[in-house]
């Protein structure tokens, strides 16, 4: 029998669009890998200063502590006119105010920043380990981003993080009026995950990790 996967994330919205962009696998979150495995995983410390740092972290300590496989996800948003920020720091921008905190802070820091000058993208690094199965210390990762303008306003109050102040120009709409559906044609984490995804099925499958590993990144 095939092993289940582990999502190593508690962010609840990544994991709705994470499972919808991996069909047909069992996919473990956080709370019921703990229910399996009978205890608790530690929290992993962020503390890379690039999204794939992160990615990898995340996965080989989660899979360590399941011995099962693990995929991650570290992703954030890049603003032009803030000289990349908040990047890595995308969760945490505001300390531990939330998604609304981060969002308001996002918008002074731009206040008086013309709408052509609002450029800005997410990116998304994925990696899957298993640290106690064929892949050992070798990781499968990929990267995608996503490009769209950050709007003086929010609008839509689906999708979470900078959703309803990121506005997609392929979508005509933010991500939080687009909703999952349509987000998952074309967010970053969809691009990772379709450049991932035939690795990462192959591996689950049991075809082991020499053809499989290594990292192909997106746009
Ligand atoms: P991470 O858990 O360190 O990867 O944090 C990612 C943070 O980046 C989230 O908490 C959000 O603030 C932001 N973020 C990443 N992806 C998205 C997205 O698809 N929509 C909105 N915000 C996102």
């Amino acid at each position: 029998m095939s092993r289940p996967l582990v999502f190593a994330t508690r962010n609840r919205g990544k994991l709705v669009e994470l499972r919808a962009l991996l069909p047909g696998i069992e996919v473990l979150a956080i709370d019921e890998a703990e229910a399996r495995i009978g205890r608790a995983i530690p929290e992993v410390i962020e503390d890379a200063d690039t999204f794939h740092g992160n990615a990898a972290k995340k996965a080989r300590e989660v899979s360590a502590a399941t011995q099962l496989p693990a995929l991650a996800d570290d992703s954030g948003l890049e603003v032009d006119a803030l000289g990349g920020a908040p990047g890595v720091y995308s969760a945490r921008y505001a300390g531990d105010g939330g998604d609304a905190a981060n969002n308001a802070k996002l918008l002074a820091a731009l206040t008086d920043v013309p709408i052509g000058r609002r450029t800005a993208r997410f990116r998304s690094a994925l990696a899957v380990a298993d640290v106690a199965g064929p892949l050992g210390e070798t990781l499968l990762t990929s990267e995608g981003s996503c490009e769209g303008v950050i709007l003086e306003t929010a609008r839509g109050d689906g999708g979470f993080g900078y959703d309803p102040l990121f506005w997609s120009p392929e979508l005509g709409q933010t991500f939080a009026e687009a909703g999952v559906g349509a987000k998952s044609g074309l967010s970053h984490r969809a691009r990772a995950m379709r450049a991932l995804a035939p690795r990462l099925l192959a591996y689950l499958a049991g075809g082991g990790p020499e053809p499989l590993a290594g990292s192909a990144p997106t746009r």
